[in-house]
């Protein structure tokens, strides 16, 4: 099967899958938003799926998506970074990115707005231009966090959710997470879903929930997705990444 065949059956199914789980949730058809992630993928493969109605893309290492972003500007395409961000990278991110899921501490928060401020002066980004940026909160347990995977500490986020409403350029569109490695995520899911209601409680418009990947989504959306990123399961097998 040739590759655009091949990008075409799995975004349809897991389309398919996206609208089972909304049913099986009793949830409107069309309210999980999929975001595809593409890294590791040439900027051939986001063309195939823009091709294909694929409208959110996700990214997450530099430089790969920046360059990849830029190659594929002329695509009506919203493009996500979903993984974490390095404070020094921040400023390379503003310039491609349209939402920022992986915001878990105030120096990232800070150097993004700097980044998109500059980005903005520069021309890269139209005047007037408005960075949406999630959460990242992190869903272990205390005894099982790891300090490299990303996400703040659930007790930090609704400070953190007020620097990102409070920064000029930035707003505060919701919450993300991971689900813990090897264990079962509805707890996870449902313990985001109690964080993305009190930073709703402060912050009306905070309404998204980025949760679920590949190998679960469908908890994710039972527990309230909004969005889900989705990679392997569209893309085929990354190559490790280290
Ligand atoms: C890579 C990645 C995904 C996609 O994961 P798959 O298992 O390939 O679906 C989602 N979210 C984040 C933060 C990622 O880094």
């Amino acid at each position: 099967m040739d590759r655009a065949a091949e990008l075409a059956e799995n975004l349809a199914d897991v389309r398919r899958r996206v609208a089972e789980a909304e049913a099986a949730a009793g949830r409107p058809a069309g309210s999980v938003h999929l975001v595809v992630v593409t890294k590791t993928f040439p900027a051939e493969d986001v063309r195939l799926l823009a091709g294909c109605g694929a409208t959110d893309v996700g990214e997450s290492r530099e430089p790969e998506a920046g360059l990849k972003a830029r190659a594929c500007a002329d695509l009506p395409l919203r493009w996500h970074q979903v993984g974490q961000v390095q404070t020094k990278k921040a400023a390379a991110v503003a310039a491609w990115a349209d939402v920022v899921h992986s915001a878990d501490r105030e120096r990232l928060v800070a150097a993004l707005a700097r980044g998109h401020a500059r980005s903005v002066e520069e021309g890269l980004r139209p005047e007037g231009h408005v960075l949406d940026v999630l959460v990242q909160v992190d869903l272990a347990d205390d005894e099982d966090r790891d300090p490299g995977r990303g996400g703040a500490a659930v007790g930090d986020v609704p400070a953190l959710a007020e620097a990102v409403a409070a920064s000029e350029g930035l707003r505060l569109a919701g919450v993300m997470a991971v689900a813990p490695a090897g264990v079962d995520p509805r707890g996870p899911f449902e313990r985001l879903a109690q964080v993305a209601a009190r930073v709703r409680a402060e912050h009306p418009g905070a309404a998204v929930v980025s949760a679920g990947m590949s190998g679960d989504l469908e908890e994710a959306v039972v527990a309230g997705a909004t969005h889900v990123r989705v990679g392997r399961a569209v893309l085929g097998a990354r190559p490790p990444i280290v």
